[in-house]
């Protein structure tokens, strides 16, 4: 961080005793109310100064580690013709995402939600020869995506600040080299950053396993939700969570189906209630629309559909659930009865959960009102047209990789890396001429961190009930020195933030003269900057108090002794590093400990 001296009487700051009443995360409410951000429209904040130099600090570290594994940086425009989303598909996969609009002549444009078409491009256009590539490239820049719900501040901002990179090579083992990289330098950027995280598998078996992974910080707040494994250290995102099946036999030994009468019960609590067995020996059948076209999704009654897990099993396929109209035109579709069995087996495609295992028997909709159908036997009575893992994962699910049960977490997804492989490069036919003098198609990955979102991430996972608590590493400075009281303390309270800010420490000083040392002290709290220099009583004979805003250990010393502690170490001082555990030696001691 470079030495800044900061004045709050002079500066754009005002804190809130209250946050709005819309802000539904801590991290949102204390942004808000410490002067970080304010709100511009959903989904869309301002930075004030504070909360400039925290997003200014992550994107440093970013930049630095990218740099360190030779990313090059580079600034795409954020306003993108329209013709190489089109030419991808993804202006019509977006959907209502994107941000899609015209300029006077009536050509169409788009606020760029991510740009792999667009660095896919440049390449094609840039790159001639193998000997152009191995290439990582990479920006700091601003997204655009008209999220369904922002509600939760900058977490999940329509506008916000990404960091996305793209490597480009000509083999597998170039590309398996690129993802490493990245994934190295995640890892020290997120230790740096001081984010706890998790790096889990994010989409199943399909795509092999580590073609992609989400870099997950563990939150109440995350819209994520992960399963981990105490006894081997599995961890997914919980829509790639496999289910473990087991091989059963053909289901001969089941007695023939059966149809019963079961008034009243459309629904799996009412039949298993009325046939007093448990929700389990049911099959729940939930209709959906893929492309347009009924599918039904078959999983054991006590279990979900996880629509989001289908959706990402489908994609580009569109999935909605069914609606009454669907009903209305379809008299062979008995809403609350619906059977995979029979002549419904034709009506629609059917799609199952891995447990609906063949020779596996089921309680299932006769197709017909107020009836149901026994022993309906998987490959007997029915057939999966392709089987699907859809359940809603839930604690105690054994782990797809030693049998324990699983554990399940919220988190906020603060960075993905994603083996694209040719997908995008067969598109836009991207080849450069290789060593034998045939030209060689050019693989891809491509690479995420929310910047933007780290910083609420960040505040989501440090912050105290007294407000921010940041990290060294990210705090807008090094030193909050508070002014508590007259004209004697204000004036030295800016001789020593002078002296710190020469020594190359970034210092925010409370001099404001119209509050009260009580609100500075609550809002130095609030701030949340780690170490806390009070000038107070004491001034007059030359003591200051050092205050950690993370433990709360203070310490009285005179000035010149607090000044060599604060500068006497380099501008960034570790987390639990020499200053703090002097503290904690001290207050472990319960008094003065001995000048270093
Ligand atoms: P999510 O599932 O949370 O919507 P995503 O899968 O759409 O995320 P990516 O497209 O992989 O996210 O984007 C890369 C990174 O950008 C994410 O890991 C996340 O940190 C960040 N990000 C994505 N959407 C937003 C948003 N609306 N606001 C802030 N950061 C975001
Ligand atoms: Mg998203």
């Amino acid at each position: 961080m470079t030495a800044r001296v900061q004045y709050l009487s002079s500066s754009l700051f005002t804190t809130l005793r209250e946050a709005p009443a819309d802000a539904e995360t801590s991290s949102h409410r204390l942004l808000l109310r410490a002067g970080y951000v304010r709100r511009a429209a959903a989904g869309i904040f301002s930075w004030l100064p504070l909360g400039k130099r925290v997003l200014d600090n992550v994107a440093r570290v970013v930049r630095e580690e990218m740099d360190a594994i030779g990313g090059q940086e580079v600034l795409l425009p954020a306003l993108l013709p329209r013709e190489p989303f089109d030419v991808s598909g993804r202006h019509g996969e977006y959907g209502e995402l994107l941000f899609r609009l015209k300029d006077r002549k009536g050509g169409d444009y788009l606020l760029g939600p991510t740009h792999e078409e667009i660095f896919t491009q440049l390449v094609k256009d840039q790159c001639t020869s193998y000997r152009d590539l191995p290439l990582i490239l990479y920006q700091v820049q601003t997204k655009y995506r008209d999220e369904a719900r922002p509600r939760s501040g900058v977490l999940r901002g329509r506008e916000f600040q990404m960091k996305d990179s793209y490597s480009f090579d000509t083999d597998e083992e170039g590309l398996a080299a690129a993802y490493r990289l990245h994934r190295e330098a995640y890892i020290r950027i997120f230790e740096r950053l001081g984010l706890d995280h998790r790096i889990v598998s994010a989409v199943s078996g399909a795509m092999g396993g580590s073609a992609s992974e989400e870099f997950l910080a563990p939150a109440a707040a995350g819209e994520d939700t992960f399963a981990h494994c105490p006894a081997c250290g599995y961890a997914a995102n919980t829509e790639a969570v496999t289910v473990p099946v087991e091989p059963r036999g053909p289901g001969l030994a089941h007695p023939p189906a059966e149809v019963l009468d079961t008034p009243d019960t459309p629904t799996i609590d009412a039949l298993a209630a009325r046939l007093g067995v448990a929700p389990s020996a049911t099959l729940k059948n939930l209709l959906v629309r893929v492309d347009g076209e009924i599918t039904a999704v078959g999983v054991p009654g006590d279990r979900e559909v996880d629509l989001g897990k289908l959706a990402e099993h489908l994609a580009p396929a569109s999935v909605e659930v069914v609606t009454a109209e669907d009903f209305a035109g379809r008299p062979d579709l008995v809403r609350g009865y619906i059977g995979p069995q029979g002549r419904a087996g034709t009506a629609f495609r059917y799609l199952a959960d891995p447990r609906v295992a063949p020779g596996t028997a089921w309680i299932t909709g006769a197709n017909e009102r107020d009836r149901h159908a026994r022993n309906v036997v998987c490959g007997r009575d029915f057939e999966v047209d392709r089987y699907l893992d859809v359940a809603v994962v839930e604690p105690g699910d054994p782990c797809p990789s030693c049998g324990e049960g699983l554990c399940l977490d919220r988190a906020i997804e603060i960075g993905h890396i994603f083996r694209l492989g040719r997908r995008f490069t067969d598109i836009f036919r991207v080849d450069v001429l290789g060593r034998e003098g045939k030209p060689v198609r050019v693989t891809m990955g491509s690479y995420g961190i929310g910047i933007s979102r780290a910083v609420a991430a960040l505040a989501e996972q440090t912050a105290d009930e007294r407000g921010l608590c940041w990290p060294r590493e990210v705090a807008p400075a090094d030193v909050h020195i508070v002014a508590a009281g007259r004209a004697v303390q204000t004036e030295l309270a800016r001789d020593i933030a002078e002296r710190l800010g020469a020594a190359g420490l970034g210092v925010l000083v409370d001099d404001r003269a119209e509050a009260s040392p009580g609100v500075k002290f609550a809002d130095a709290d609030l701030i949340g900057v780690p170490t806390i220099l009070v000038v107070g009583r004491g001034a007059a004979a030359g003591r200051v108090e050092l205050k950690d805003r993370r433990t709360g250990t203070r310490e009285e010393l005179d000035i010149d002794s607090a000044i060599a502690r604060l500068t006497g170490r380099p501008a960034r001082l570790e987390p639990g590093g020499e200053f703090e555990e002097h503290l904690a030696v001290r207050a472990a001691a319960g008094g003065e400990v001995a000048q270093p």
